[in-house]
Formats: C-alpha cells, sequence, structure tokens
C-alpha cells in the first residue's frame, strides 16, 4: 500500500465535498424550485389524476455516472412531486392533512450539515437538551409533570408503539398471563396500535372493541362493566386505549371520566393524540381535551397539530423511569457517555440510537413564529370545521355528529339511485377537478365522505372552493 495509491484514492473521494461554487450553483437550482413551488402553492393542484407513478426516475438509475442538479430537479418535479396527492396543498381535506413549515425546512437543512448528535447527551448536549425542552413544553400544555419521559419519533406510529411497549412491561405482562390480560380499545382507534399491539408481542391478549356512543366516542358506563365483568372472570384488565381525535371521525373519548375508571382499576391509560393533541393550545380545545393529563402514556404529532413537515411525533411518559426500564440499554463501546447525565438521552428512552436531529425542525419555527400564530390556525381550523358543517347541511347532505375537532362526516342521499354510489361518483369528480382533495370512509356500512381541515394553508377561500365543487358535482350528477 502506497502513498500514491492513497492520495489518487483521495482526489475522487474528495469530490463527497463540493466547492463552494458548486454549492452556491447547487442551492440556488434548489432554491429556485421551492421559491416556484411555494409562489404558486395556491394554484398548484392539491390531487394531480394525471402522471407517471414515479417511472420517470428509472431514467436515471444510480449508477457510477454522476448527474447534473438540474437534471435531478426536473426528475423531482415531474416524477415525484407532481404525481397524485399533493399534502403541501392547502386544499388537502383528505385522512389528515399534515403541514410543512417553512422555517423547518432551514432547520433540516442546517441540521444536515452540522448532523449534530442528538441521541446521547455526552456528544450533543445543545441538540439533545433542545429536544428535551420541547419535550417539557409539551409535558406542560399536557398537564404532564415536566420531569416524565419523553421522546421525539418519526411519527406517531412510533410514538404508539413505545407506549405501548412501555405499558406491557410496567404492568408486567409475560407468558404467564398474557392470555388471561385484557386490552380495552374503541373501534374507532388508530390502526397503528393494533400494529404496535401485535409488535409488542400483546397479539395473544383479549382485546375488548368497547360499545361507542352516537358521536363514536367510548361509552364509559359500558366500559366501567366491562372491566368488572371481566374481574369476574379472573382476567387481568391492564391497558386501556383512548382517542384524543380520532382519524376516522376526529372523536374525542370522555378522556376524563376513562382516566378515572382506569385508576380505580389500576390500568395503564394511554390516550392517542396524534391527531388531537396540539388543540390544547386553544381555549375550545382545551376544554374539549379535559382528563389529557390522567393518562400514563400519550402520543401527540407536531406533523399535524403544529404543521411541520413529515417526520415528527412525540410520546410522553409519565413515569420516565418505566419508559427507560422498557428502552434502556448499556453497550461496553458507548462506556465514555454514562460519565455526565445531566439530561436524559434520547437513546435511553426509544428503540433508536442514531436518529435525525429531529428538535431543530420544530424548535425554529416556534421560536421564529411565537406561538400566537400556532394558536390562531388551530383556532380558524375549528371554526372553519364548524363553517363547513353548516354549509354542507344547507347544500342538503346529510351530516355525521357535531365535530369535536376538525373531522366531518357526510354524504349526499339522492331521491333516487344507490347513495354509496352516487358518493362514490362525487368523491371521484373532486379528484378529476384536483383543485381539493378529500377521502372517504365507510360508517355503519355507508360510505361516507370526510373532510379534514388541519393544513395552515387552508382558509375560508379554500373551503368555499371545496363547498363550490362539491355543489356544481352534485347538481351535474343529479341532472345525469
Ligand atoms: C396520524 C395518526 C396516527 C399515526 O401517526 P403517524 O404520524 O402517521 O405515524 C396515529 N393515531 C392517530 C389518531 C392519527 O391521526
Amino acid at each position: 500500500m502506497n502513498r500514491a495509491a492513497i492520495k489518487k484514492l483521495e482526489f475522487i473521494a474528495r469530490k463527497l465535498e463540493p466547492s463552494e461554487s458548486d454549492r452556491v450553483a447547487a442551492r440556488k437550482e434548489v432554491v429556485t424550485y421551492s421559491e416556484k413551488f411555494l409562489n404558486n402553492i395556491e394554484h398548484i393542484k392539491a390531487f394531480n389524476e394525471k402522471h407517471d407513478k414515479g417511472k420517470g426516475l428509472w431514467k436515471a438509475p444510480i449508477s457510477e455516472k454522476p448527474l447534473s442538479i438540474k437534471k435531478a430537479i426536473r426528475l423531482i418535479e415531474k416524477s415525484v412531486d407532481h404525481p397524485a396527492l399533493n399534502p403541501a396543498s392547502g386544499g388537502h381535506f383528505g385522512y389528515i392533512p399534515g403541514g410543512g413549515l417553512y422555517y423547518s425546512s432551514l432547520s433540516d437543512y442546517l441540521a444536515a450539515i452540522t448532523n449534530r448528535y442528538a441521541g446521547i447527551f455526552y456528544a450533543g448536549p445543545g441538540a439533545v437538551r433542545m429536544e428535551n425542552i420541547l419535550i417539557s413544553w409539551t409535558a406542560k400544555i399536557s398537564g404532564y409533570p415536566s420531569a416524565c419521559g419523553g421522546n421525539l419519533t418519526s411519527g406517531g406510529s412510533i410514538a404508539n408503539l413505545i407506549g405501548i411497549c412501555t405499558a406491557r412491561d410496567a404492568m408486567n405482562i409475560n407468558s404467564k398471563n398474557i392470555r388471561q390480560s385484557v386490552i380495552y380499545l374503541s373501534p374507532q382507534v388508530h390502526h397503528s396500535i393494533n400494529k404496535a399491539l401485535r409488535i409488542a408481542g400483546l397479539g395473544e391478549c383479549i382485546v375488548r372493541h368497547l360499545v361507542l356512543d352516537d358521536r363514536y366516542r367510548i361509552d364509559s358506563k359500558k366500559l366501567e362493566q366491562q372491566i368488572r365483568d371481566d374481574k369476574k372472570k379472573k382476567l387481568n384488565p391492564f391497558l386501556m386505549i383512548a382517542s384524543a381525535g380520532t382519524t376516522d371521525v376526529g372523536a374525542v373519548d370522555p378522556l376524563k371520566g376513562i382516566g378515572i375508571i382506569s385508576k380505580k382499576h389500576k390500568m395503564w391509560y394511554a390516550i392517542d393524540a396524534a391527531y388531537g393533541g396540539y388543540f390544547m393550545l386553544t381555549k375550545a380545545g382545551k376544554a374539549k381535551l379535559q382528563g389529557i393529563e390522567l393518562s400514563d402514556s400519550l402520543s401527540i404529532d407536531p406533523h399535524k397539530g403544529l404543521f411541520l413537515p413529515y417526520g415528527l411525533g412525540i410520546v410522553l411518559v409519565k413515569d420516565r423511569k418505566k419508559m427507560s426500564a422498557t428502552h434502556f440499554y448499556q453497550a461496553n463501546y458507548m462506556q465514555d457517555s454514562f460519565s455526565e447525565i445531566d439530561e436524559p438521552s434520547p437513546c435511553d428512552l426509544s428503540p433508536e440510537l442514531t436518529k435525525h436531529f429531529r428538535g431543530l425542525r420544530m424548535w425554529l419555527p416556534l421560536q421564529l413564529h411565537g406561538l400566537s400564530p400556532f394558536r390562531a390556525c388551530l383556532e380558524e381550523k375549528l371554526l372553519l370545521t364548524k363553517y363547513f358543517y353548516r354549509e354542507i347541511k344547507n347544500l342538503g347532505f346529510e351530516t355525521g355528529p357535531e365535530p369535536d375537532l376538525t373531522v366531518v362526516t357526510y354524504r349526499f342521499v339522492p331521491d333516487k339511485g344507490d347513495a354509496d354510489v352516487f358518493n362514490k361518483k362525487l368523491l371521484e369528480a373532486v379528484k378529476r377537478d384536483g383543485r381539493v382533495f378529500i377521502s372517504s370512509t365507510v360508517l355503519n356500512g355507508k360510505f361516507t365522505l370526510r373532510f379534514a381541515c388541519l393544513s395552515f394553508r387552508s382558509h375560508l377561500a379554500t373551503v368555499d372552493c371545496l363547498l363550490e365543487i362539491l355543489k356544481s358535482a352534485k347538481a351535474k350528477l343529479e341532472r345525469a
């Protein structure tokens, strides 16, 4: 091995560090494209029906040959950003809309450049402290003690998984008692909960799908009867799961009542507030979510309720020791990092070790905007939903229950013909138009349309646009 061979490799390897002028050139292309995207965001469709399904990407296989930034951006535009749903659009009223705050993009840029290590306090005390400050802040608005455990996850699904694994261990569920152990949840619970139960090895537990009231919320009186019945049968009720805003219909379970019952029966109380949690920043939301503080673990998604770009959820566990008991591990090669622990390290409270420095993308927008526009935006969404609920009724649609938060379910029942078919056609018409996007669900066996309002870019004009499209599509279908 001679020095010349090493230098020859170095020459090629150094291409991984673009020169200042190359950086400027690449950045210019990226900025030009992203500015074009943002300046046109009100006119870019929320849904594109005609597209290449991303197949254009095959034109540039991964190979030895470098691609120019211009070509790369053109590919991204055509084959990634154009096809199907545009989640950055304020016209996104489907599923649970996400966000995409601009300042988070700058945070991601900085986090990628400095590449701070946010897994362990010893390595990145500032990064870890920043994440812990965000967790404490979320804890505070949730009525949790500041010394609770918490973790910034990739989203609500992993947040739910961490909470459920912690519950399993804290409640001593093991091979001896698993088949007698009972979990209580709503049939409207998010499917990530069902997944998490399976991944956590709780598939053999008894799962009680609870009776709901006429607003799709857990009926707490019937819940308590069910627990008593199970106890009489010598079963082990250990886990109660409620939702602070279900994905399907936006229902908030009676969090306080369920909390009191859970405590009385010494069960672990998990709340999935992935969608609804940050409405606690509003007066109306806070009142709706009363009792959330009684939970033992809580999932809440900043990439929903704080309008951040995808990739940020939070899990809180009231007793940090329990969270750590499930997730802590020591490895010899990490021994240096144990000397200094004035802050808990993310790696001790989650399955992850090395991870994206997620804190920065939440911290920077909160700092640069201050809280007031966040509160206003959430309050605006609550009012827009009330407005839509009233206006869609005025158009003659059947509606589901009055919205707890920002989801409305509705369908049109025509004088003649099948209502399911009619509403499917309505959905297709909205998709074809593309300015707004809505999704559907099945409630009581009926095909039902959904309105979910959570994009920070949805405003009165966007909702009026949806109403206008529905009105004219309905009239057209009625004439057909
Ligand atoms: C979105 C959502 C989830 C899943 O969260 P992800 O961030 O998509 O992983 C879980 N529960 C509820 C109620 C949700 O709305």
